[in-house]
């Protein structure tokens, strides 16, 4: 269970108590919400102002996390308690860098924190990804979660016997699993109604989860493996060839006793390689295209693939190629990468879902950023600052800091860094007073003709999809138009 208390035995006691301090958050996430609860606790004397390009605040947790994963979910309700002070303001539905520049952020607050995490795709650049039945692990997850932008998205899964998803994360296995999901397992999600429709007459066989390094390397973690392989109508298959060609010896070593410096990755890929191997085998070629061809009879075959590269989709008919490269493992343990081989392959298929990870995007040319990694130039959470611009202290918190990386709790704590360093900065002295710039936010906003929603818009919203789920005896019915949304205003 997340803990929110504070580090501080008690709060700052900043110099000149009687003057406050006023901070703007972009991002409503995980790590924006964390950022503003930890804040509170922290520092007396403050305002926060949250900003959030969507209407609905939190994020990833709202339209990322798996809708199977509701007792999860609940972390918004904890980090949403914020919202009881009243020198929180939530300014849903602004984005900052088009409605608000950041050098008027600047002028306004004492401090900004950057937190709008990873909102881009990352590209494959091969040929054929713009292709009708290939999609983005974005696309599908905003899809699935209602996201006002995707609910809407052109997909359906009649005739879709063969689905590879290429990248073997936590978000390519969240795909796997709900698609797969049963109706009375779909109910208990809150999927909206025409996504389900949808989802429960599919026609799916196989689900061809494809890795470009080997199973060592994979990087979904042993619990959401677990967790999917509980479910009965998944059945879970490896190729032997890429079980033998992935174990070189610098693999082995990748899973080997190494003491104290690696200690919970080896162990933690050596129970993964372990269960791994408790699949069924295909043993060779034949019987995989076999497989491939044949109606799994209710069940849909889930099959790990490994060593393999997408190098272009072609359409085929009514159904696509997608053309792979053949790797091997090269390089040190822990470094290891994926080598071409001079073998190829084709795998037809019926839809394909490139789910390779996010990225971060710049919001606003003022904003120092570091263009190799796509995160905002920073130091520890620390924003590395040209000092003829950016005046107020600047800081970044999760994904934009780090990288589209890590579960929540590392979310978390890398926001809880940042946070120590800022609060350094205000030991030091660093950080100017402001007093609440809200009316000023709020005359900016409506000279911009921009509509946002508030906290109290929110508790309406909220309150009215939780009383029609229980309707429906599900979690929530969501609201998915944005002009449904703008309607509790
Ligand atoms: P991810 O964990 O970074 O996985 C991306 C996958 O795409 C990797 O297999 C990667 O292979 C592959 N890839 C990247 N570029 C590629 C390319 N050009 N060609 C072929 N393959 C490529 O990303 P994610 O699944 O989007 O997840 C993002 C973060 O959210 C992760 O830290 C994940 O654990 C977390 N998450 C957690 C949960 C959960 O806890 N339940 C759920 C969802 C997401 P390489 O390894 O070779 O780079």
């Amino acid at each position: 269970m997340i803990k929110f208390g504070s580090n501080y035995a008690s709060k700052i006691q900043h110099l000149y108590s009687n003057k406050p301090f006023s901070f703007a958050i972009i991002g409503s996430g995980p790590a924006g919400l964390y950022t503003a609860k930890h804040l509170f606790n922290d520092i007396e004397n403050i305002n926060i102002h949250i900003f959030e390009q969507d209407l609905c605040p939190t994020g990833l947790i709202r339209y990322g996390m798996a809708p199977d994963h509701q007792r999860i979910k609940r972390v918004a309700e904890e980090l949403l308690t914020i919202k009881q002070n009243e020198h929180c303001h939530y300014f849903g539905g602004v984005s900052i860098g088009k409605d608000i520049a950041i050098n008027e952020l600047d002028q306004l607050y004492s401090a900004v924190f950057y937190a709008y995490g990873a909102q881009i795709d990352k590209p494959l650049n091969i040929q054929g990804e713009q292709l009708q039945n290939v999609y983005s692990a974005r696309q599908i997850v905003n899809w699935y979660n209602s996201h006002p932008n995707y609910y809407d998205l052109d997909i359906n899964f009649k005739n879709k016997n063969n689905i590879a998803i290429i990248g073997n994360g936590n978000v390519a296995l969240d795909i796997a699993r709900i698609f797969g999901l049963n109706q009375d397992e779909l109910q208990k999600t809150d999927i909206n109604e025409i996504s389900i429709e949808k989802l429960k007459n599919n026609q799916i066989n196989n689900i061809i989860i494809i890795g470009r390094r080997g199973l060592v390397q994979s990087q979904f973690s042993l619990k959401e493996l677990r967790e999917m392989t509980k479910l009965s109508q998944f059945r879970f298959l490896l190729y032997k060839p890429d079980l033998l060609w992935s174990l070189n010896e610098e693999s082995q070593t990748e899973c080997k006793d190494l003491g104290v410096n690696y200690g919970n990755v080896t162990r933690g890929n050596r129970r993964k390689l372990e269960f791994m191997k408790s699949f069924e085998i295909i043993e060779d070629e034949a019987t995989m295209n076999s497989i491939l061809q044949q109606d799994s009879n209710g069940r849909i075959n889930v099959i790990l693939r490994f060593l393999l590269t997408p190098l272009e989709i072609e359409k085929k008919e009514d159904r696509l190629n997608l053309k792979l490269q053949h790797n091997q493992l090269a390089g040190k343990p822990f470094n290891q990468v994926a080598m071409p081989l001079n073998q190829q392959s084709i795998l037809e298929c019926d839809m394909i879902i490139k789910s390779v990870g996010y990225q971060s995007h710049n919001i606003d040319n003022d904003l120092p950023w570091n263009s190799e990694q796509n995160i905002v130039d920073n130091s520890d959470g620390c924003i590395k600052k040209d000092p003829t611009k950016l005046k107020t202290g600047s800081y970044a918190c999760g994904w934009i800091k780090t990288g589209p990386k890590g579960v929540i709790d590392s979310t978390f704590a890398s926001s809880q860094e940042t946070i120590v360093n800022f609060k350094n900065h205000m030991d030091a002295d660093l950080i100017r007073n402001v007093h609440d710039p809200y009316e000023q936010v709020v005359n900016l906003l409506r000279q911009r003709s921009i509509n946002y929603i508030d906290f109290k818009v929110w508790d309406r919203i909220n309150e009215f999809e939780i009383e029609q789920g229980q309707k429906a005896k599900k979690p929530r019915i969501k609201l998915i138009r944005n002009r449904d949304l703008l309607q509790f205003l």
